[in-house]
């Protein structure tokens, strides 16, 4: 048995149990093959033809044979990169999305490079609103807050990997622990899925933690607690962005001008569905 042939045949499985189509189906095969052998993408190619030890072999299976159950390519490999960044992800945390790119940079163009800035995220799960935003903004300082102490466990970890020092990480559920200090920022991709949307039963998501993707009936449960108090953490001027569903932008903007917010609006993401909305505190 040669790495192609390897390779072909963990494909041609992969793509009809989890619907992928055959670029995709070989892409994961050699994300799995590289994982399990601790090899590159180049050596993959390079080593087409070599013969596999039965050891190898029996490596790239075991992990072959979780991807069939179902189980994410991130948490089977242990990393997922987002914003130009490898996060560590274990199961205790959601799995980065190309979507919430989409906060980060709304939150990078509102935050000065040449002075102090007080951010807070809620929810932080892996870390990697966090840690980008403090990773792109030096003078910035991130507060990251989770209610989840293993989730905390997992920013701590990445922040600790990519040496941001200017990041905090607190246990908190939402804003329980944050007392007095006010922010001129806020960030959140917070749990926003109906609690019976079926998507919920469906590919990677199954395997995330419920915790982090449902917020009650209409999904809007913490977004709700989340908009409501958030005047109350920011300094004058201050900015509240948070993620939300395709579908939940007009009940989110109704609840920043409930809650006394100006300039609300929402942003759409790279698959042009409202993403984000966000709107500043008067001045
Ligand atoms: N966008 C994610 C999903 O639909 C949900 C992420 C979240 O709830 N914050 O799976």
């Amino acid at each position: 048995m040669n790495v192609a042939r390897l390779l072909d045949d963990a494909s041609v499985q992969l793509a009809p149990a989890l619907g992928l189509d055959k670029r995709e189906a070989r892409i994961e095969a050699r994300v799995l093959a590289g994982h399990a052998w601790q090899v590159d993408a180049a050596w993959l190619i390079a080593h087409d033809t070599d013969r596999l030890t039965d050891e190898k072999i029996a490596a790239f299976q075991s992990l072959l044979s979780r991807r069939l159950q179902g189980e994410p390519v991130a948490y089977i490999v242990g990393q997922r990169e987002f914003f130009g960044l490898n996060f560590a992800v274990t199961p205790v945390v959601l799995i980065p999305r190309p979507e919430t790119e989409t906060l980060v940079e709304a939150a990078l163009e509102r935050i000065p490079g040449e002075r102090p800035w007080q951010i807070l995220d809620l929810g932080t799960g892996s870390g990697a609103v966090a840690i980008a935003l403090a990773r792109h903004r030096p003078l910035a300082e991130v507060v990251a807050v989770e209610a989840s102490a293993a989730a905390l466990a997992v920013a701590q970890a990445n922040a600790h990997r990519f040496g941001v020092s200017n990041l905090c990480c607190l246990a908190s559920d939402w804003y329980a622990e944050l007392g007095v200090k006010k922010f001129d920022m806020i960030v959140a991709n917070p749990p926003y899925v109906e609690a019976d949307d079926p998507h919920l039963g469906q590919g990677d998501v199954r395997f995330e933690p419920r915790s982090a993707l449902a917020a009650g009936p209409t999904g809007l449960d913490d977004l709700g607690v989340i908009i409501a108090a958030a005047p109350g953490h920011l300094a004058r001027g201050g900015w509240l962005l948070v993620e939300h569903g395709w579908n939940q932008g007009a009940a989110c903007r109704a609840l920043f001008e409930s809650s006394g917010f100006s300039e609300t609006h929402t942003l759409r993401d790279l698959a042009g569905q409202e993403r984000v909305t966000l709107g500043r505190l008067p001045g």
